[in-house]
């Protein structure tokens, strides 16, 4: 960095993939990194949302229908990248989903639905980028945590809990992997208008406002606001951070 100066920051030649790119936080990251100077393949499930998207980001970006929780999916998702854009050095674990519901009405199947997209999809897809990026000698994974890695909550113990993995799985990958040259660091966003809250907003009105009134910033965060860091975290700049985690929450998180 220190001889290097802004260039530390760019991310030319790089190729980046990122889960649930299609819409929301991911798009706004798949965007950032791709401004940053990265090819962009954007994975996630609704292919019509996918190709859109990925066109709007020009022609050094690519839609890869993918799903998560499926081991082969994401190994093709690897594979594709690599067609494509010839390799892989920086995946975002961003997909993932919430079930609000308080613990004693939870369904099974609800609970492992969030389990199964939010943490081991997020395993499954640093499993599957793992092979391509210790060939080259390096890579960069950055996980999507929450607050709720952070805090209890009433309203969605499996969000927690998958959040909470996500830190865990974070500082593991971390260890194993730092002789690789793959640093893992994980993203902790506080309350971020997306599809995901504007959901939750219109189940519980008023939630917009509580968090509002709780954040130092005043506002609730846009999904522009999460990708900076994850440019920062994706770049040579960021070397030697691994295994930490960067609230990007207006400080939400340090306000009593
Ligand atoms: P959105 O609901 O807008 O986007 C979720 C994304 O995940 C979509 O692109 C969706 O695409 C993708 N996805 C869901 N399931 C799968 C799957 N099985 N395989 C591949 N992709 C999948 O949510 P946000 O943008 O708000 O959230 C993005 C991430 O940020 C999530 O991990 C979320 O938990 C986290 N986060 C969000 C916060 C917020 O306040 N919004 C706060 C903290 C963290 P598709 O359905 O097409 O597959």
């Amino acid at each position: 960095m220190s001889t290097e100066g802004l260039e530390a920051f760019s991310l030319a030649g790089r190729v980046a993939i990122v889960t649930g790119g299609n819409r929301g936080i991911g798009f706004a990251i798949a965007e950032a990194l791709g401004k940053a100077g990265a090819a962009i393949v954007i994975a996630a499930r609704d292919a019509d949302a996918g190709e859109r998207m990925a066109a709007s980001l020009g022609p050094r970006a690519a839609f890869i229908a993918t799903d998560v929780t499926s081991p082969e999916s994401c190994q093709a998702m690897v594979r594709g990248a690599e067609t494509r854009f010839g390799r892989l050095d920086i995946l975002v674990n961003n997909a993932g989903i919430m079930r609000a519901s308080r613990a004693e009405d939870t369904a099974l199947a609800d609970w492992q639905a969030v389990l199964d997209i939010n943490l081991t999809g997020a395993f499954l897809c640093a499993q599957a980028a793992y092979p391509a990026m210790r060939r080259q000698n390096g890579g960069k994974i950055i996980n999507m945590g929450s607050l709720a890695a952070l805090f209890g909550t009433a309203a969605g113990a499996a969000y927690a809990c998958s959040k909470g993995g996500i830190l865990q799985l974070t500082r593991s990958l971390a260890v194993s992997w730092g002789a690789d040259n793959i640093q893992v660091n994980a993203l902790l966003p506080g309350y971020i208008e997306s599809d995901m809250t504007r959901g939750a907003e219109a189940e519980r009105p008023g939630a917009f406002d509580a968090k509002r009134a709780r954040t130092p910033a005043g506002r609730i965060g846009q999904p522009e606001d999460v990708a900076g860091a994850a440019v920062f975290l994706a770049s040579r700049a960021a070397n030697f951070i691994t295994g930490a985690s960067i609230t990007v929450d207006g400080g939400y998180a340090i306000h009593i």
